[in-house]
């Protein structure tokens, strides 16, 4: 369960955290830590921070976006000091976070992403999310390093995981009652955009339309079987459109 439990970490900046970060990792039993561009690695500093940590920095794997380190994910959980706009679901108690991730990590990748030391996660970032958490902090500094909030939403996996009622996590749902992979949901997303500008529900790409609707379907939590029924649904409208409207 807990190797299904991937960090994620988009453009760290400074190795140290990277470092400190696989520590924390490792220390609540989690040891897949994906880099997305990060400035410097592998570094001097990342291992000297990581500690007894540094099998979980040698067997990490950098990519080149966060669309790239999630698109097998199930769930995607961006963690955030900072409520956006985005209308997201959002965790506000981290342990209502960990259990959901525990339970789809039963069955599936699952992903707990963090931003950049500056400037956390841009908002097409967040747009790779299925949902959001806050670690709830000093309304006044409620900001935590990198690697400290790591260690927080890891301690809270692995509580959830140690308290977990093994009788429940046995049963294996069908494959067709688990969530989608994101890739299949940006499909589907895909899918949908075309079809409203193809039918001219609107003239062009229309992102706050589009993202209204992608935040409505991901409140949803639709399975994978409600979601191909929706693609067939698309489908069968698609057909029916003139011949010069059809992409
Ligand atoms: N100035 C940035 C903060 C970045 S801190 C911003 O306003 O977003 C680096 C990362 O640590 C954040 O992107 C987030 O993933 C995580 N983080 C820091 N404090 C957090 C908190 N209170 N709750 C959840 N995540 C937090």
């Amino acid at each position: 369960m807990l190797s299904n439990i991937r960090i994620v970490l988009v453009q760290t900046f400074h190795p140290g955290n990277i470092g400190a970060a696989a520590r924390a990792m490792k220390t609540m039993g989690l040891t897949e830590l994906v880099l997305v561009n990060p400035r410097a690695f592998p570094d001097e500093e990342a291992t000297r921070l990581a500690a007894g940590a540094v099998d979980v920095l040698e067997n990490a794997r950098c990519v080149n976006s966060l669309e790239e380190a999630v698109s097998d994910c199930v769930q995607v959980v961006g963690a955030s000091a900072r409520l956006r706009s985005l209308p997201l679901p959002h965790f506000d108690e981290p342990d209502d976070m960990a259990q959901q991730v525990i339970q789809n990590a039963v069955q599936a990748p699952v992903a707990l992403v963090f931003g950049r030391e500056r400037s956390g996660l841009t908002n097409d970032e967040i747009r790779c999310c299925t949902h959001q958490v806050s670690i709830p902090a000093n309304p006044e500094y409620g900001i935590l390093n990198l690697s400290q909030a790591v260690q927080i939403l890891a301690y809270e996996v692995h509580r959830a995981w140690r308290k977990r009622d093994d009788n429940h996590f046995m049963y294996q749902r069908p494959l067709e009652a688990t969530p989608p992979s994101r890739d299949q949901f940006v499909h589907f997303q895909d899918h949908l955009g075309r079809l409203m500008q193809q039918s001219g529900f609107i003239t062009q790409p229309h992102a706050r339309t589009e993202e209204q609707l992608q935040a409505l379907f991901s409140r949803a939590q639709p399975s994978r079987k409600e979601l191909s029924l929706l693609r067939g649904l698309l489908s069968a409208f698609e057909s029916h459109l003139p011949d010069s409207r059809k992409g």
